[in-house]
């Protein structure tokens, strides 16, 4: 029978719930919150909790659709970082997974978006309240 512990954490069944959300590995890089100024929930995280944040959202339409994205991009690295334990084996740090978060989505967001004139700066603070209200 083949293995279903998490290779990232050794501490928990690997499915999508552990992987996404609850996983020790995921939880530090769900800071990603802190970052963009939406407090870190209480307790252990899970997708639905975090799914219930996403749709939860006070703000704009385009706010709103902001932090989709980052949420989407977040989902997408954790992934990723899995599968390069899984497949190459070795351990991306979580640091790291945050900070090509936050590069990936900024190169995304100032080419494909209206808000072409995106500042590296400001976006590293999340200090975005004039540009996208
Ligand atoms: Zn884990």
């Amino acid at each position: 029978m083949a293995d279903v512990t998490c290779g990232r954490c050794g501490m928990g069944e690997e499915s999508m719930e552990h992987l996404l959300a609850s996983c020790l590995m995921a939880h530090t890089v769900w800071y990603v919150l802190v970052w963009i100024k939406i407090p870190f929930p209480h307790g252990d995280l899970s997708f639905n909790m975090l799914w219930h944040l996403l749709q939860n959202l006070n703000g704009s339409k385009v706010w709103k659709k902001l932090v989709a994205v980052i949420f989407m991009a977040t989902f997408w690295q954790i992934w990723k970082a899995r599968n390069v334990k899984e497949f190459e084996g070795w351990n991306i740090p979580m640091l790291k997974v945050v900070e090509e978060i936050k590069l990936n989505l900024f190169l995304w967001i100032s080419c494909r978006s209206q808000f072409k004139a995106l500042d590296w700066n400001r976006w590293l603070d999340f200090n975005l309240q004039d540009v996208i209200s």
